[in-house]
């Protein structure tokens, strides 16, 4: 039962397969290598066994006999001649057989068989002759039995070392820093401009940086002081990371890309190391681009916040403070970085000579949303009613990712159902879809809980339509989807930068709907709205504190972004107890107001809230173009800027 407008979870559309985030994906080779490694040992080692029992059988066909069985021959005058190798004794005999046999070693062949009782007559009749031991099979007979299992054992210890060394190795060299580093010669994870839409004036700014790192000459010569560093703010997916890579793309330098977290690790002194690192390496590409993704994990206003002062993340922002002031003004290395929380930053990165040049990225508009789109739909299958205008008109407040993965969203869903091309209907679905999380069928409620919440629903719905300020309804239903049992679909007319007081008047009013009219039908509350209360106190709240627009509070702001506290520094840096007192007896009446005006509504249209709700008992949803219809029919004029029926 929330009511998911403005809040709505950031679907972010990073698959391994992402073309434009290729930098975190598995390397499949290094997996191949580990079973080459582990497979080619062991083939080695089959072979060897194999060479083994070859050439220890290669003198099968020559028969064993012992020395005294050889001297018998010898006596009997069959034998014609005797190789003595070492302790092995080939005998070849008059009728051309062979044998073989070992004596005992240190001891002569003639004296052997002398003692074996061979007169020295008979021996002298025998060709005896004596070569030196050697050649590769002798060793390999008399060596393998020993050598086989020592190479064995020899290649599981190194094996098992090479593990604890990678291991090993790791802790040894946590120092060094972890970028992720490109080449402009990479052509697979080149980004440039062409690949973002919108953004224009960011886009605008930034080429100036890649005019520099093309030709810093020209910017050098007239004595041109080029900024160190470039800011990059804006809300979460709205492609600051892309951007910062389009800018190495465009200007083809060398592009050192790590996260702020990376930075803090367990180990103090780790980050300010890494750091060092870092900066060194990318000197020695220069011209090079050095981005800190998300910053604000180690640029945090320092001695402020929470934790209680952590000296890691002190000392790594130290020593990025102290690199970017060591820099030769012809360096050319430009620190990038990016941060979705600009107001939380140290002021000491924000001074000239650092991070001087902020760049702030909005979320895009219509036109530059039909352009994401369009450029993500570019590898993809369309069917001919496909409009992108129509869905970018649908998705105010959708970042960029958010549109990528509206995108893939849709692709999957035709894909699911085995068609070949993306439909309009698959876009909508997928719109949906990425706001509100996937619709959950089979949760299915109880008669009574589906009129609670068809009640409620229809009644955030009234509300909305009524009241003047409020967004328009573009959809009710009752299946649940996410964490919500029902919802009502609300989209701006046009999108929106600022909000006006009236306009959070009337969202608070909305979001009491669902509230006033459990009460009002059933007499009774159920748990449903805690969401919905939740947001709207938030929002008086604000309202209050933040925005000036309380008459008895008057233009003060008592909070800064962040939770800061501006005004009245008390205890702890608190507000003082009457202002304190003053602002909740604020955030009260505006809520119990709001209450006010929602009954209002109730009173005056009681009969459309039942007609709401039982069409959504029966259908589950209702559709813009249907919702109008019962509203016109009603009495109930639509907003300006709203057609009936689409
Ligand atoms: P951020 O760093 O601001 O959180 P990212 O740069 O990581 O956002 O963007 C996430 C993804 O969203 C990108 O990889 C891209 O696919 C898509 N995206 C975001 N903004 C745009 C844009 N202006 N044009 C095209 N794609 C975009
Ligand atoms: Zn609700
Ligand atoms: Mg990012």
């Amino acid at each position: 039962m929330e009511q998911p407008t403005k809040k709505r979870p950031g679907g972010k559309g990073k698959g391994p397969q992402d073309p434009l985030n290729p930098m975190k994906q598995i390397d499949p080779k290094n997996i191949w290598k580990f079973f080459g490694n582990m497979g080619s040992s062991a083939v080695i080692f089959i072979l060897l066994i194999v060479a083994y029992i070859i050439i220890a059988t290669s003198s099968a066909g020559i028969t064993k006999v012992s020395v005294s069985e050889l001297a018998g021959s010898v006596v009997k005058g069959d034998v014609k001649e005797i190789v003595v190798s070492g302790n092995m004794l080939e005998a070849t005999y008059q009728d051309g057989r062979k044998s073989e046999s070992t004596k005992e070693s240190d001891i002569a062949l003639s004296q052997t068989l002398l003692n074996y009782g061979v007169t020295a007559e008979k021996l002298s009749l025998v060709n005896i002759s004596v070569k030196e031991p050697g050649g590769f099979g002798y060793w390999f007979i008399n060596l393998a039995p020993f050598l086989i299992p020592l190479v064995f054992i020899g290649f599981l210890v190194w094996y098992l070392t090479k593990q604890m060394r990678g291991a090993g190795t790791q802790a040894m060299t946590f120092g060094q820093s972890k970028a992720r580093i490109s080449f402009p010669g990479d052509k697979k994870q080149r980004v440039t401009f062409k690949d973002i839409a919108g953004a224009k004036e960011a886009k605008q700014e930034l080429s100036e940086i890649v005019d520099f790192l093309k030709n810093p000459k020209k910017f050098i010569d007239i004595g041109a002081q080029i900024p160190k560093g470039v800011l990059l703010m804006g809300a979460p997916g709205t492609g600051k990371t892309l951007l910062a890579r389009a800018v190495a793309g465009e200007a083809g330098v060398a592009f050192f890309s790590i996260s702020g977290s990376e930075f803090v690790e367990m180990f103090v002194g780790v980050g300010a190391s890494r750091v060092r690192d870092l900066f060194r390496m990318a000197k020695q590409a220069a011209p090079s681009i050095i981005f800190v993704d998300e910053i604000d994990a180690v640029g945090r206003a320092r001695g402020a916040g929470t934790g209680g002062g952590n000296d890691e993340r002190e000392q790594t922002l130290n020593q990025i403070l102290v690199e970017m002031d060591g820099f030769e003004p012809n360096e050319k290395v430009i620190v990038m970085a990016a941060t979705n929380r600009p107001d939380v930053l140290d002021p000491a990165l924000l001074r000239p000579g650092r991070f001087d040049r902020r760049v702030t990225i909005d979320l895009p508009d219509r036109k530059d949303r039909e352009e994401i789109l369009a450029i993500h739909a570019r590898k993809k299958q369309f069917g001919e009613d496909v409009n992108l205008k129509l869905v970018a008109e649908r998705t105010p407040g959708f970042s960029g990712a958010d549109l990528y993965s509206l995108m893939n969203e849709a692709a999957i869903l035709a894909a699911r159902e085995d068609r070949v091309k993306i439909t309009q209907y698959d876009l909508i679905r997928a719109i949906e879809k990425v706001m509100l999380g996937p619709e959950r069928k089979s949760h299915i409620l109880s008669k009574k809980e589906k009129e609670v919440t068809a009640y409620h629903e229809a009644g955030h719905a009234l509300v909305a339509s009524v009241l003047e300020h409020a967004d328009p309804v573009h959809k009710i239903s009752i299946i649940s989807r996410g964490r919500a049992a029902g919802y009502v679909l609300h989209l701006p007319i046009e999108d929106k930068r600022i909000q006006s007081r009236n306009e959070f008047f009337d969202d608070i009013a909305v979001s009491l709907g669902g509230y006033a009219a459990e009460k009002l039908i059933f007499g009774d509350v159920t748990t449903g709205p805690s969401n919905d209360l939740q947001v709207s106190t938030a929002l008086a709240r604000d309202m209050v504190t933040k925005y000036g627009m309380s008459d008895k509070i008057g233009v003060l702001a008592l909070e800064g972004a962040g939770g800061r506290t501006l005004f009245g520094n008390g205890v702890n840096g608190e507000m003082s107890e009457k202002i304190s007192a003053d602002v909740d007896g604020e955030v009260q009446r505006i809520m119990s107001e709001a209450m006010g005006r929602t009954n209002m509504v109730f009173k005056d249209y009681r009969k459309v809230l039942d007609v709401i709700a039982k069409r959504l008992i029966e259908t589950e949803t209702i559709e813009r173009a249907e919702f109008d219809a019962i509203l016109v029919a009603n009495g109930i004029s639509l907003k300006e800027g709203v057609k009936l029926a689409e």
